[in-house]
């Protein structure tokens, strides 16, 4: 089979591998529909989580099982699944403990394109299938599906950990397609105000139609400044991290006010440390919290968000901007999201909607 491999830091191409072998409880499954992530970009050309030799990149996708293991229950060859980008051991400490996406260490649930190879090949292994894959629902448009196994689950996982009171006013740091998800997640859970920061003019329209209030950006001054501005000097009651650089704490705290919750999703390829602003928060005693979290994964929290699509309370797809037909795709629409032109949110591939 071929695969759309790292074939080390800095460098992509077509690479030929054997199908994966599946163990009694695992499944091999065929991409439906995929999508490359801003995470690719950070493992591959910033060499993020290390070197990584001919590894079959991408962890989004929808896809057709071919084959089950013989301890398998619930799914069988013909299904049409979602796959979660995080596809955690479930009988292990960590899951047992409640932090199921940092199973065997961290960041240990996240196996697709970082410890194994991803779903960018003709086919791909899912690990513990009926704890990990989910029915796809029948009639669900891809361009939306494709949307839950990382964009859904990360933003709203970003919201829900921001901790948004009812009412509440929220400040999302990034709106590309994790920050857009966040702000729908934040609508969801009921915000108040949102405030959503970015400059792509399509994210942007996106931002409003998912429920944000105020647009800022941060390229017209100080991030922070003009929120705690447009607050009457207060700051929000939460904030979501889902972009920039290094340096985006020090906006996210200077703009939470006390008792907020700081929910960074964000995934900070580069540097050592991360600064925090000593005076804005409050020279460590402002009591503002500083959550974190790998998108939770599983079958659950699929058919959860599944239902969100279903029942109709957001609609994903606005965020597919550029849709690819074909299997050969995944390497141009890979190479969109490195360069991340101003009409993007987000690039899909259908692979075979008649599969
Ligand atoms: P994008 O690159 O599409 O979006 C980034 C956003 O950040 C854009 O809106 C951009 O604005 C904005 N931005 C850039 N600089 C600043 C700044 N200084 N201040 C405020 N906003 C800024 O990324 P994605 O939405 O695809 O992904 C976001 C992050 O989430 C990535 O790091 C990704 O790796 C990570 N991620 C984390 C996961 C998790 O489980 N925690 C899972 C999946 C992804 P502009 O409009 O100007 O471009
Ligand atoms: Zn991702």
């Amino acid at each position: 089979m071929k695969g759309f491999a790292m074939k080390k830091i800095g460098e992509v191409g077509w690479v030929e591998k054997d199908k994966p072998d599946i163990g009694a409880y695992d499944a091999l499954v065929r991409p439906i529909a995929l999508a490359p992530c801003t995470s690719d970009i950070h493992t591959v050309w910033e060499g993020a989580v290390g070197e990584r030799t001919d590894m079959i990149l991408g962890h989004e996708a929808l896809g057709v099982v071919d084959e089950v293991g013989s301890e398998v229950k619930d799914f069988k060859p013909g299904d049409k699944v979602i796959v979660p980008a995080i596809t955690p051991d479930w009988y292990s400490d960590a899951a047992l403990r409640g932090f199921s996406s940092q199973t065997g260490g961290a960041l240990g649930g996240w196996k697709f394109s970082n410890f194994k190879d991803g779903v960018f090949g003709e086919y791909f292994h899912v690990n513990v299938a009926d704890w990990n894959l989910a029915h796809l629902p029948e009639g669900m448009p891809l361009e939306a599906a494709v949307m839950i196994p990382d964009m859904l689950t990360t933003g709203f996982m970003g919201a829900e950990n921001s901790n948004i009171p009812l009412g509440g006013s929220v400040a999302v740091l990034g709106i590309g397609p994790v920050g857009l998800s966040a702000i729908a997640g934040a609508e969801l859970q009921g915000a108040g105000r949102i405030f959503a920061v970015g400059t792509r003019p399509k994210c942007v329209e996106v931002a409003k139609a998912y429920g944000a209030t105020d647009i800022v950006s941060y390229k017209d001054g100080n991030t922070a400044d003009q929120i705690v501005e447009a607050t009457g000097g207060e700051g929000v009651d939460s904030v979501v991290v889902a972009g920039g650089g290094p340096d985006i704490l020090i906006d996210a705290i200077n703009a939470a006010r006390a008792g907020s919750v700081v929910s960074n999703i964000n995934y900070f390829g580069t540097g050592d440390t991360l600064p925090i602003p000593r005076e804005g928060w409050g020279v460590g005693m402002a009591d503002i919290n500083i959550a974190t979290g790998l998108c939770p994964g599983g079958r659950v929290r699929m058919e959860r968000l599944a239902d969100i699509v279903k029942y109709g309370r957001m609609d994903p797809a606005l965020m597919a901007t550029h849709v690819f037909h074909g299997f050969d795709k995944v390497e141009e629409a890979l190479m969109l999201m490195k360069d991340k032109p101003r009409d993007l949110i987000k690039p899909v591939v259908i692979v075979d909607e008649n599969l």
